[in-house]
Protein backbone atom coordinates (compact mmCIF):
# COMPACT_ATOMS: atom_id res chain seq x y z
CA UNK A 1 0.00 0.00 0.00
CA UNK A 2 1.80 2.58 -0.91
CA UNK A 3 1.23 6.43 -1.37
CA UNK A 4 3.29 7.78 -4.02
CA UNK A 5 3.74 11.63 -5.07
CA UNK A 6 4.49 12.22 -8.46
CA UNK A 7 4.79 15.19 -10.77
CA UNK A 8 7.05 17.74 -12.37
CA UNK A 9 10.39 17.96 -11.06
CA UNK A 10 12.44 20.91 -9.67
CA UNK A 11 11.02 24.66 -9.56
CA UNK A 12 12.60 27.97 -9.14
CA UNK A 13 11.30 30.90 -7.21
CA UNK A 14 12.18 34.32 -8.18
CA UNK A 15 15.14 35.98 -7.27
CA UNK A 16 14.90 37.94 -3.81
CA UNK A 17 14.94 42.06 -4.25
CA UNK A 18 17.17 42.54 -1.38
CA UNK A 19 20.57 43.48 -3.28
CA UNK A 20 18.87 46.15 -5.50
CA UNK A 21 20.58 49.11 -4.59
CA UNK A 22 18.23 52.73 -4.02
CA UNK A 23 20.25 55.65 -4.37
CA UNK A 24 20.37 59.58 -4.53
CA UNK A 25 17.17 61.46 -4.45
CA UNK A 26 15.76 59.07 -6.79
CA UNK A 27 16.46 56.04 -4.82
CA UNK A 28 14.38 57.93 -1.27
CA UNK A 29 11.60 58.35 -4.07
CA UNK A 30 11.94 55.08 -5.13
CA UNK A 31 12.22 53.98 -1.49
CA UNK A 32 8.80 55.52 -0.38
CA UNK A 33 7.22 54.00 -3.11
CA UNK A 34 8.13 50.66 -2.33
CA UNK A 35 6.67 51.38 1.39
CA UNK A 36 3.56 52.81 -0.48
CA UNK A 37 2.97 49.38 -2.83
CA UNK A 38 4.25 47.30 0.63
CA UNK A 39 1.93 49.08 2.49
CA UNK A 40 -1.39 48.77 -0.25
CA UNK A 41 -0.55 44.98 -0.45
CA UNK A 42 -0.81 44.38 2.80
CA UNK A 43 -3.72 45.84 3.12
CA UNK A 44 -5.21 44.01 0.38
CA UNK A 45 -6.95 40.32 1.13
CA UNK A 46 -6.07 38.35 -2.09
CA UNK A 47 -2.19 37.11 -1.96
CA UNK A 48 0.12 39.14 -3.96
CA UNK A 49 3.25 38.93 -5.44
CA UNK A 50 5.17 40.83 -2.84
CA UNK A 51 4.24 38.17 -0.17
CA UNK A 52 6.00 35.51 -2.09
CA UNK A 53 8.88 37.97 -2.57
CA UNK A 54 8.93 38.11 0.98
CA UNK A 55 9.21 34.86 1.60
CA UNK A 56 12.39 34.20 -0.80
CA UNK A 57 14.29 37.33 0.60
CA UNK A 58 13.83 35.44 4.21
CA UNK A 59 15.05 32.56 2.35
CA UNK A 60 17.92 33.58 0.95
CA UNK A 61 18.79 35.45 3.99
CA UNK A 62 18.26 32.27 6.15
CA UNK A 63 20.81 30.52 3.67
CA UNK A 64 22.92 33.27 4.75
CA UNK A 65 23.07 33.97 7.98
CA UNK A 66 22.02 30.85 9.28
CA UNK A 67 23.91 27.79 6.98
CA UNK A 68 26.81 30.09 5.21
CA UNK A 69 27.85 31.30 8.67
CA UNK A 70 27.68 28.15 10.15
CA UNK A 71 29.63 25.00 8.46
CA UNK A 72 27.29 24.42 5.58
CA UNK A 73 29.91 24.48 2.25
CA UNK A 74 28.28 21.99 -0.12
CA UNK A 75 27.18 24.42 -3.09
CA UNK A 76 24.62 22.45 -3.84
CA UNK A 77 23.11 21.78 -0.64
CA UNK A 78 22.92 25.79 -0.27
CA UNK A 79 21.22 25.81 -3.89
CA UNK A 80 18.94 23.61 -2.84
CA UNK A 81 18.20 25.26 0.24
CA UNK A 82 17.58 28.45 -1.28
CA UNK A 83 15.29 26.84 -4.24
CA UNK A 84 12.82 24.61 -1.37
CA UNK A 85 9.62 27.29 -0.36
CA UNK A 86 9.98 25.60 3.77
CA UNK A 87 6.81 27.89 4.34
CA UNK A 88 4.91 25.30 1.92
CA UNK A 89 5.99 22.80 4.31
CA UNK A 90 4.56 24.68 8.30
CA UNK A 91 1.34 24.96 9.42
CA UNK A 92 -0.30 27.76 8.26
CA UNK A 93 0.06 29.95 11.70
CA UNK A 94 3.73 29.85 11.82
CA UNK A 95 4.41 30.41 8.04
CA UNK A 96 5.82 34.03 8.87
CA UNK A 97 8.37 32.33 11.03
CA UNK A 98 9.43 29.49 8.34
CA UNK A 99 12.80 30.82 7.98
CA UNK A 100 13.80 31.33 11.55
CA UNK A 101 16.48 29.22 13.12
CA UNK A 102 14.22 26.66 14.72
CA UNK A 103 12.41 23.51 14.20
CA UNK A 104 8.46 23.92 13.98
CA UNK A 105 5.58 22.20 14.85
CA UNK A 106 3.29 20.06 12.16
CA UNK A 107 0.09 18.12 12.57
CA UNK A 108 0.22 14.63 15.07
CA UNK A 109 3.07 16.30 17.52
CA UNK A 110 5.94 15.70 15.06
CA UNK A 111 8.24 19.04 13.80
CA UNK A 112 9.59 20.36 10.77
CA UNK A 113 13.86 20.08 11.51
CA UNK A 114 15.83 23.45 11.97
CA UNK A 115 17.18 24.60 8.24
CA UNK A 116 20.60 24.43 9.22
CA UNK A 117 20.16 20.52 10.40
CA UNK A 118 18.39 19.72 7.26
CA UNK A 119 21.27 21.47 5.41
CA UNK A 120 24.31 19.50 7.94
CA UNK A 121 21.98 16.03 7.30
CA UNK A 122 22.27 16.63 3.76
CA UNK A 123 25.45 18.01 3.40
CA UNK A 124 26.99 14.59 5.03
CA UNK A 125 25.42 12.67 3.12
CA UNK A 126 27.92 13.82 0.09
CA UNK A 127 25.03 13.55 -2.50
CA UNK A 128 25.71 13.24 -6.34
CA UNK A 129 22.80 13.66 -8.75
CA UNK A 130 22.68 10.22 -10.07
CA UNK A 131 21.93 8.92 -6.21
CA UNK A 132 19.40 6.79 -5.24
CA UNK A 133 18.17 8.17 -1.60
CA UNK A 134 16.27 6.76 1.40
CA UNK A 135 14.89 8.79 4.14
CA UNK A 136 13.17 7.38 6.70
CA UNK A 137 10.57 9.99 8.97
CA UNK A 138 9.21 12.11 5.82
CA UNK A 139 7.22 14.19 8.69
CA UNK A 140 6.15 17.45 6.49
CA UNK A 141 7.85 16.17 3.65
CA UNK A 142 10.52 19.34 3.60
CA UNK A 143 13.87 17.08 4.20
CA UNK A 144 12.74 14.60 0.78
CA UNK A 145 11.81 17.67 -1.18
CA UNK A 146 15.90 19.04 -0.56
CA UNK A 147 17.11 15.43 -1.14
CA UNK A 148 15.04 15.39 -4.36
CA UNK A 149 16.69 18.70 -5.45
CA UNK A 150 20.17 16.74 -5.14
CA UNK A 151 19.01 13.18 -6.11
CA UNK A 152 17.77 11.34 -8.82
CA UNK A 153 14.99 9.44 -6.86
CA UNK A 154 14.45 9.30 -3.08
CA UNK A 155 12.19 7.13 -1.54
CA UNK A 156 10.93 8.26 2.00
CA UNK A 157 8.48 6.16 4.73
CA UNK A 158 6.45 7.68 6.98
CA UNK A 159 4.53 5.83 10.02
CA UNK A 160 2.02 8.34 10.90
CA UNK A 161 -0.23 8.17 7.85
CA UNK A 162 -1.81 11.35 7.89
CA UNK A 163 1.39 13.07 7.60
CA UNK A 164 2.45 10.07 4.83
CA UNK A 165 -0.54 11.67 3.03
CA UNK A 166 -0.15 14.90 3.58
CA UNK A 167 3.23 15.06 2.42
CA UNK A 168 2.46 13.34 -0.53
CA UNK A 169 0.22 15.56 -1.80
CA UNK A 170 2.30 18.42 -1.25
CA UNK A 171 5.19 16.95 -2.85
CA UNK A 172 3.02 16.32 -5.89
CA UNK A 173 1.48 19.68 -5.53
CA UNK A 174 5.00 21.32 -5.84
CA UNK A 175 6.37 19.17 -8.28
CA UNK A 176 8.64 16.43 -7.12
CA UNK A 177 8.59 13.98 -9.44
CA UNK A 178 11.41 11.79 -8.29
CA UNK A 179 10.01 12.02 -4.73
CA UNK A 180 8.13 8.87 -3.27
CA UNK A 181 6.20 8.65 -0.38
CA UNK A 182 5.05 6.02 1.50
CA UNK A 183 3.10 5.00 4.39
CA UNK A 184 4.78 2.75 6.85
CA UNK A 185 8.06 1.49 9.24
CA UNK A 186 11.31 2.47 8.12
CA UNK A 187 12.41 0.31 10.03
CA UNK A 188 12.59 -2.16 7.42
CA UNK A 189 13.56 0.00 4.33
CA UNK A 190 12.40 0.04 1.40
CA UNK A 191 13.53 -3.34 -0.25
CA UNK A 192 12.06 -3.18 -3.53
CA UNK A 193 14.16 0.26 -4.59
CA UNK A 194 17.60 -1.02 -2.42
CA UNK A 195 20.47 -0.81 -2.05
CA UNK A 196 20.84 2.98 -1.60
CA UNK A 197 23.55 5.38 -1.76
CA UNK A 198 22.32 6.98 1.28
CA UNK A 199 19.96 6.88 3.85
CA UNK A 200 19.23 9.89 6.13
CA UNK A 201 16.67 8.75 8.77
CA UNK A 202 15.06 11.74 10.57
CA UNK A 203 14.09 10.47 13.68
CA UNK A 204 16.04 9.40 17.13
CA UNK A 205 16.76 5.57 16.70
CA UNK A 206 18.31 3.94 20.27
CA UNK A 207 20.54 2.19 18.31
CA UNK A 208 21.96 1.67 14.63
CA UNK A 209 18.88 -0.11 12.77
CA UNK A 210 21.10 -2.78 11.41
CA UNK A 211 18.48 -4.18 8.72
CA UNK A 212 18.87 -0.33 6.92
CA UNK A 213 22.58 -1.11 6.50
CA UNK A 214 22.02 -3.88 4.36
CA UNK A 215 20.08 -1.93 2.23
CA UNK A 216 22.90 0.77 1.97
CA UNK A 217 25.65 0.31 -0.76
CA UNK A 218 29.37 -0.27 -0.06
CA UNK A 219 30.56 3.71 -0.29
CA UNK A 220 27.22 4.32 0.59
CA UNK A 221 26.54 7.00 3.58
CA UNK A 222 23.72 6.25 6.49
CA UNK A 223 23.03 9.68 8.46
CA UNK A 224 21.13 9.16 11.70
CA UNK A 225 20.49 10.61 15.17
CA UNK A 226 21.19 8.12 17.93
CA UNK A 227 20.76 8.16 21.64
CA UNK A 228 23.81 8.61 23.72
CA UNK A 229 24.50 7.58 27.12
CA UNK A 230 23.59 11.15 28.36
CA UNK A 231 20.20 10.98 27.44
CA UNK A 232 20.82 13.20 24.30
CA UNK A 233 21.37 12.54 20.81
CA UNK A 234 24.30 12.41 18.59
CA UNK A 235 23.94 13.46 14.68
CA UNK A 236 26.21 10.10 13.30
CA UNK A 237 27.36 9.41 9.73
CA UNK A 238 28.27 5.73 8.83
CA UNK A 239 30.03 4.82 5.99
CA UNK A 240 29.90 1.43 4.89
CA UNK A 241 33.09 -0.40 3.57
CA UNK A 242 34.36 -3.32 2.11
CA UNK A 243 35.06 -4.40 5.59
CA UNK A 244 32.49 -3.10 7.74
CA UNK A 245 31.48 0.44 9.07
CA UNK A 246 33.09 3.34 9.42
CA UNK A 247 31.09 5.96 11.33
CA UNK A 248 32.00 9.67 12.59
CA UNK A 249 29.60 12.09 15.22
CA UNK A 250 29.13 15.48 13.61
CA UNK A 251 27.76 17.01 16.08
CA UNK A 252 24.52 16.92 19.37
CA UNK A 253 20.73 17.11 18.14
CA UNK A 254 17.39 16.78 19.07
CA UNK A 255 14.72 15.21 17.15
CA UNK A 256 11.16 13.40 18.14
CA UNK A 257 11.70 9.46 18.69
CA UNK A 258 11.82 7.24 15.83
CA UNK A 259 8.99 4.88 17.04
CA UNK A 260 7.61 0.90 15.83
CA UNK A 261 9.56 -2.32 15.48
CA UNK A 262 13.13 -0.49 16.80
CA UNK A 263 11.60 0.09 20.46
CA UNK A 264 10.70 -3.54 20.53
N1 LIG B 1 12.13 14.91 7.89
C1 LIG B 1 10.98 15.61 8.46
C2 LIG B 1 11.06 15.77 9.96
C3 LIG B 1 11.00 14.49 10.65
S1 LIG B 1 10.18 14.44 12.21
C4 LIG B 1 10.76 16.94 7.82
O1 LIG B 1 11.57 17.37 6.99
O2 LIG B 1 9.74 17.55 8.13
C5 LIG B 1 10.35 12.70 12.41
C6 LIG B 1 9.33 11.90 11.65
O3 LIG B 1 9.71 10.52 11.72
C7 LIG B 1 7.94 11.99 12.25
O4 LIG B 1 7.03 12.40 11.26
C8 LIG B 1 7.66 10.57 12.73
O5 LIG B 1 6.31 10.20 12.62
C9 LIG B 1 8.54 9.76 11.79
N2 LIG B 1 8.92 8.41 12.27
C10 LIG B 1 9.23 8.02 13.53
N3 LIG B 1 9.53 6.70 13.56
C11 LIG B 1 9.41 6.26 12.29
C12 LIG B 1 9.58 4.98 11.69
N4 LIG B 1 9.93 3.90 12.39
N5 LIG B 1 9.38 4.87 10.35
C13 LIG B 1 9.01 5.96 9.61
N6 LIG B 1 8.82 7.19 10.14
C14 LIG B 1 9.02 7.35 11.45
Amino acid sequence: MGIRSRAGSGFSTPAGWRDRKFEGTGGALKRIALVLLLLCSTLGSAPSPALSEDYSQKRSRMVDLQLENRDIRDVRVLAAMRRVPRHEFVLAEFRDQAYEDRALPIIESQTISQPYIVALMTQSAALRPTDRVLEVGTGSGYQAAVLGELAAEVYSIEIVEPLAESAAGLLERLGYSNVQVRYGDGYQGWEEHAPFDAILITAAAPRLPRLLVEQLKVGGRMVVPIDNEYGHQDLVRYTKTEDGLEHDIITGVQFVPMTGEIRK
